[in-house]
């Protein structure tokens, strides 16, 4: 079957110039994502987790071509869309939408609710209704979403993280998109609003059948609303699987770790408010200086002389459930 949204061995390298011995200047490779291969199918959430650096929203950047990859391929719908620019680009993303993590810096200060949410419509030559003094498509977008008609009016500065993340979200679904990035759209909020946001992602999900790249650095945050999950590493994905699938029987060290990291109840509506840290010793490395073999060698419990040397390849272990890890 033909994924709505996959990337092929992609990969986002920047070359970072730093002063070398005697002054001359030397050049380092910093990796953000080196070589990932991800599919969404239509109407489906792959949740992506991982530690803040290791790429997760450089991926979904290129996936929705706000950030050109350096190698490998993006197809939208059989289309490979890597090289497209321009007007032959306009089309795929005129069906890809995304959330921001941060709801006060996502959303211009000077301009209302209503013209925030238009924007997107106007930029793609489309008319609203609601602009002749019909009941238009921002106005029901705005309900749709859980706002009251009259925020319409009001500028972002008049409202709770909550309810800038909802406009945030009534624009990113103006255009009726077919995939959703949702980079990090909760960690920005309290935790006690946490739950509203994510179940009106699911609500809308079901309602439109847009796919959606749910990224989160929490694995218990993508619990609910993910049908796969794909765990990452400095820049590579290192297990993949369904839902129930990875929570019940996590392989990689890496995930083990996150969700023992995971506070115990955290059912939607009653998140507790348990900040933990990830139980992995150490900090990520620097996507500047990978270690060699396994990249999480210098951090697993489990490591074994051959993961200093070899890096595991991402192997399916059973029927959807890929892991990259020398233990299996
Ligand atoms: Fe740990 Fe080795 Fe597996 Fe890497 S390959 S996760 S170091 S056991």
């Amino acid at each position: 079957m033909t994924a709505l949204l996959q990337a092929e061995g992609l990969s986002k390298h920047y070359s970072i110039g730093r002063k070398g011995l005697f002054g001359l200047g030397a050049h380092a490779v910093l990796r953000a994502v080196d070589g990932v291969s991800i599919r969404i199918e239509t109407g489906t959430t792959l949740g992506l987790v991982g530690e803040s650096g290791c790429g997760k929203s450089t991926l979904g950047r290129m996936l929705i071509r706000l950030v050109p990859p350096s190698g490998g391929r993006v197809l939208f719908d059989g289309q490979d869309i890597t090289a497209l620019h321009g007007p032959a680009l306009k089309p795929a993303r005129r069906s890809m939408g995304i959330v921001f993590q941060d709801p006060y810096g996502a959303l211009d200060p000077r301009m209302t609710v209503e013209a925030i949410v238009r924007e997107p419509l106007l930029i793609h030559g489309q008319r609203d209704e609601g602009q002749r003094g019909g009941r238009g498509r921002v106005a029901a977008m705005l309900e749709r979403v859980g706002l009251p008609t009259s925020a319409a009016s009001r500028y972002p500065h008049e409202f709770s993280g909550g309810q800038r993340q909802r406009v945030g979200i009534a624009r990113a679904l103006i255009m009726q998109p077919r995939v959703l990035l949702c980079d990090e759209p909760v960690s920005a909020l309290d935790v006690s609003v946490q739950a509203g946001i994510i179940n009106l992602l699911q609500d809308l999900q079901a309602e439109l059948g847009v796919a959606m790249l749910f990224i989160a650095h929490d694995l218990g945050v993508v619990r609910h609303i993910s049908d796969m999950v794909a765990v990452m590493y400095l820049g590579r994905v290192v297990e993949q699987a369904d839902k129930r699938t990875l929570y019940a029987r996590p392989m990689h060290p890496y995930t083990q770790a996150l969700i023992a990291s995971v506070p115990a109840l955290t059912p939607v509506g009653r998140t507790e408010r348990r900040a933990r840290r990830t139980q992995v010793g150490g900090d990520i490395p620097s996507a500047l200086n990978i270690p060699s073999g396994c990249r999480f060698h210098t951090r697993c419990p489990h490591a074994m002389p051959v993961c200093r040397e070899a890096d595991p390849a991402l192997v399916d272990h059973a029927p959807g459930h890929a892991v990259a890890c020398h233990l299996y």
